[in-house]
Order: structure tokens, then C-alpha cells, then sequence
């Protein structure tokens, strides 16, 4: 990324009370997360293809955290109260979609746990972005969100909706709709509460 977007996408996302650290490498921002989080916070993991590369919840239960990440789960049951459960953590680390250069962070989710996670419940959250993620505007990032991320999310999660066939949204009503939750975070009200982790690779959708 040229260090004039990069600048300017520091300056905003301090305006919105998000801080933003850059990495070469996800090994990097992954051992910044374990320096961070001490040992005996408990932890809500999101579903993402970047964490699940960066092995973050398997890191971090090795040495000792509570982890509450939904995919460890083996049955619905499980998989529902670890979703429920990491909704009152002392931290919470997520993807996201897009970021934008203007200072947004947008969101496609399925159920909402991801989403209701980084809005309110844990006291501090990182979100961990590849840099394949930023985009200028926020149109562009919504863009992003509903035309590239959702139908691989789809694809991923073995949902069909359109945009899976067509590469694109067409605002579908379908039962198999993956962004029936849509969310942008416009900043926190809390300083310090959420800080954006920028790695420079390509990483996840
Ligand atoms: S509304 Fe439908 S077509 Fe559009 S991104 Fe969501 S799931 Fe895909």
C-alpha cells in the first residue's frame, strides 16, 4: 500500500477511536495478539479464513486461555453456547470484508454473532484484515463485501445463493442468503476498545 493511503487510513480510523497497527506478516500479528491478551482472559474467536491460517484459537488454548471459537464446536448444541458464550469475553478477535480507506470496517454475516460481537460484549476486539481488504470508499467496500466476499463465504459455508453462480449480488431473497446480516462499524465510542490489524498479504475473501 502506498504510505499516503496509509497514512490517511491511519488518520481516519483514529478519528474513529479504531487504532491501526501493520504487519509484514500474519506470524506477526498473531504473536501481537498473544502479546496483548494476557493469560487468563477468556477469548471469542470468529469464523474467518484468515484467522483459521493464522491458527489464532488453537495459539492461544495451547498456552492456557478460555477460548470460545464456534467451529472448534463438534455438535449444534456446542457450536451454539460456544457462539453465545463468546459474546461476554474479555476479548474478541474477528475478519472482516472490507475495511475502507475512509475509516469503515463492513461486515457480511450470517447468523449475527460475529457482527453482535464487535458491536457490543467483549471489552476489547482486533480485527485481523489482509490487505487485499482495502478499499477507498465505503461504497467500495460494501461492494467488495457483497460482490467478492459473500459468494465465496457462500461457496465456503456450502450455502448456493445467486451471487455464487453469478460473482455478483443481485439482492437476493433466497433461504440460502449469507448476508442477512449487513454491518458496517463507523468507529467506537469507546477509545482504546478496538484496534485493526492490517497484514500485508493477501488473506482470506
Ligand atoms: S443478497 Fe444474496 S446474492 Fe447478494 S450477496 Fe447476499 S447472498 Fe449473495
Amino acid at each position: 500500500m502506498l504510505s499516503e493511503g496509509k497514512e490517511e487510513l491511519i488518520k481516519n480510523f483514529k478519528l474513529r477511536n479504531i487504532e491501526v497497527e501493520f504487519f509484514e506478516r500474519l506470524d506477526q500479528a498473531s504473536d501481537r495478539i498473544k502479546k496483548l491478551i494476557g493469560l487468563e482472559c477468556t477469548v471469542g474467536v470468529g469464523n474467518s479464513k484468515t484467522l483459521k491460517e493464522m491458527k489464532i484459537s488453537e495459539k492461544l488454548r495451547e498456552r492456557g486461555n478460555k477460548v470460545y471459537d464456534k467451529t472448534l464446536g463438534k455438535t449444534r448444541e456446542e457450536v451454539r453456547e460456544l457462539k453465545r458464550q463468546s459474546l461476554l469475553t474479555d476479548w474478541y478477535i474477528t475478519g472482516s470484508n472490507a475495511i475502507s480507506i475512509e475509516g469503515h470496517i463492513v461486515n457480511i454475516d450470517h447468523s449475527g454473532n460475529r457482527v453482535a460481537a464487535m458491536i457490543y460484549g467483549p471489552d476489547k476486539v482486533i480485527v485481523v484484515v489482509g490487505e487485499n481488504k482495502i478499499c477507498n470508499t465505503l461504497e467500495d467496500a460494501k461492494n467488495r463485501a457483497r460482490n467478492i466476499a459473500a459468494p465465496l463465504n457462500a461457496k465456503r459455508a456450502g450455502y448456493n445463493p445467486p451471487c455464487v453462480e453469478l460473482s455478483r449480488c443481485v439482492d437476493c431473497k433466497s433461504s440460502e442468503r449469507v448476508c442477512f446480516n449487513d454491518v458496517t462499524i463507523e468507529g467506537q465510542y469507546k477509545k482504546d476498545r478496538m484496534r485493526l490489524f492490517i497484514v500485508s498479504e493477501d488473506i482470506g475473501f
